[in-house]
């Protein structure tokens, strides 16, 4: 296959992500001597517009799997929640997440878990691999996003940091500086672990509600940390619908908040677990083979 071959070609190390890392965990270690519970209450508030509403519900959920609608204007707003993430511009957050389900655990999934712990968490971040982070690549695996004129504007670095440096004036003046630490440095550093744990650990620790053919969990803290997310078998398995949480005690604030939507008329077109055929093969129903994502007869 063409795309495992060039996954391991032409690696560089990717030194400006490396660098990012460093500048941004330093920048939120003030965290540790200036903790107030208005400080925690902020981050908790931006975790929840950022992470929640931005990467899970939106990143994830609706622009990755489109697992449910929204109108078109709101679609643009979350987003925007979830650029202020700084995990990447929607196409490279799309993309990389599409080929994670088209070949999980091998060398068609940018994270791979059969490589460890650190490498599925933060150390695949590290290098620039063609095979996964070209243009031409991203936008094989995200044509409807690469298509968008929005989701274009938002691939420019300068416009992330752009967004992210008047959110953190915003706090300034409403808070001083340790708004801004407890707000932006240390909120992100916060949802990128959080994130990252569930491509890590949710692919270690925990159990399984389905039959997969790949090492995906449910992980219960993971799922508290990250909104719902830690429900990963459940989401391998059924990587098309709405829920992560399938049990009644799978916790899963993102579905609570797309029900929420619902109710306000904003939110259509949801595709639930409940809907599936009972006997469909959890495997099949995952989000499509590696060979249909090759051969670009799906998009999600
Ligand atoms: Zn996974
Ligand atoms: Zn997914």
């Amino acid at each position: 296959m063409k795309q495992v071959a060039s996954a391991h070609e032409n690696v560089t190390i990717d030194y400006p992500i490396i660098l990012w890392m460093a500048i941004i965990h330093l920048a939120a270690l003030p965290a540790l001597w200036s903790f107030s519970w208005s400080n925690l209450g902020l981050t908790v508030f931006m975790y929840f517009i950022t992470g929640c509403l931005g990467i899970t519900m939106t990143y994830h959920r609706l622009l990755t799997h489109r697992s449910f609608k929204v109108p078109k204007w709101l679609e643009y707003i979350f987003t925007t929640c979830g650029a202020l993430a700084l995990q990447g511009s929607p196409l490279e957050w799309v993309a990389h997440h599409r080929m994670h389900h088209a070949g999980s655990d091998t060398d068609i999934d940018p994270h791979n878990a059969s490589r460890g712990f650190f490498f599925s968490h933060m150390g695949w971040l590290f290098f620039y691999v063609p095979g996964y982070d070209d243009k031409k690549q991203l936008r094989r695996f995200a044509r409807d996003i690469a298509a968008d004129p929005y989701y274009r504007f938002l691939e420019r670095i300068d416009v992330q940091i752009l967004l992210q440096v008047a959110l953190g004036l915003v706090l300034l003046a409403i808070g001083g500086w340790e708004y801004v630490v407890w707000g932006v440095s240390f909120r992100i550093v916060a949802v990128y672990h959080c994130t990252w744990l569930v491509n890590s650990a949710a692919h270690i620790w925990g159990y399984t509600n389905y039959d997969v053919s790949d090492s995906s969990k449910n992980n219960w803290l993971v799922a508290l940390l990250t909104w719902g997310e830690g429900w990963h078998n459940n989401h391998h398995a059924h990587g098309s619908v709405a829920e992560a949480g399938h049990k009644w005690w799978e916790l899963d604030i993102t579905m609570n908040v797309i029900r929420l939507l619902k109710l306000l008329g904003l939110a259509t077109d949801i595709k639930s677990f409940r809907d599936l055929p009972r006997e469909e093969n959890a495997v099949a129903s995952a989000s499509g083979t590696a060979a249909e994502f090759l051969a670009n007869k799906r998009d999600i």
